[in-house]
């Protein structure tokens, strides 16, 4: 855990509020892990976590199933180092699995504009695989503007910006067990 010092040197005067506690993160990703080992039960499926921020989420997900998988991992830019979206994304590290044919559950941090999660929609169905799901740990219903389902939402948030558990500020804080909202007041 950071001590205060380091804490007030990344944030400054903002105000850490604690919004999902850890215990609840935990709770929540027993039932999500239940869910997927009962779906995809002799079957192997391509885990594939969004960079950076679905890492704990992942691991702490896969760590609970109790099916077969293989885990692969891709990146996209994201807010950089802003917290508002740039409205446009780009492949940083594709994955180096081979997806044709492969039932493959892709895990991201948060759905925000849904800009993300369509680009990648995108970038997977090109490669045609026997089926795709999609698990995010937050899920800003406000803003996010997919025309799809979402097979799993750990959360749903407001119109806030979090971090914690993987999430970033300006890429610190990602270790924080649980996630805060993060205020100027
Ligand atoms: P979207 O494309 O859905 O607008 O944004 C998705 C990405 O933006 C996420 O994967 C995440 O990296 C970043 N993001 C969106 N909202 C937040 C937030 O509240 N906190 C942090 N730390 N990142 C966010």
């Amino acid at each position: 855990m950071l001590n205060d010092e380091v804490l007030s040197s990344i944030i400054g005067e903002q105000q850490l509020t604690e919004l999902i506690s850890e215990q609840e993160i935990k709770k929540r990703i027993v039932d999500i892990a239940r869910d997927i080992s009962d779906n995809y039960k002799g079957r192997i499926p391509i885990i594939i976590g969004v960079l950076n921020g679905s890492f704990l989420f992942l691991a702490d997900i896969v760590r609970e199933l109790d099916i077969e998988y293989e885990v692969d991992f891709i990146k996209i830019s994201s807010y950089g180092n802003s917290t508002t979206t740039s409205g446009t994304v780009r492949l940083l590290k594709d994955i180096s699995a081979d997806i044709t044919g492969r039932d493959i559950i892709l895990i991201e941090d948060i759905v925000d504009t849904g800009l993300s999660l369509n680009f990648l929609k995108k970038r997977f169905e090109d490669a045609s695989p026997n089926s795709l799901a999609f698990v995010t740990l937050l899920h800003k219903p406000h803003t996010s503007k997919i025309d799809f389902n979402i097979d799993h939402i750990g959360f749903e948030i407001g119109d806030e910006f979090v971090v914690g558990y993987g999430l970033d500020y300006k890429q610190k804080l990602r270790g924080l067990p649980s996630i805060y909202t993060l205020t100027k007041d």
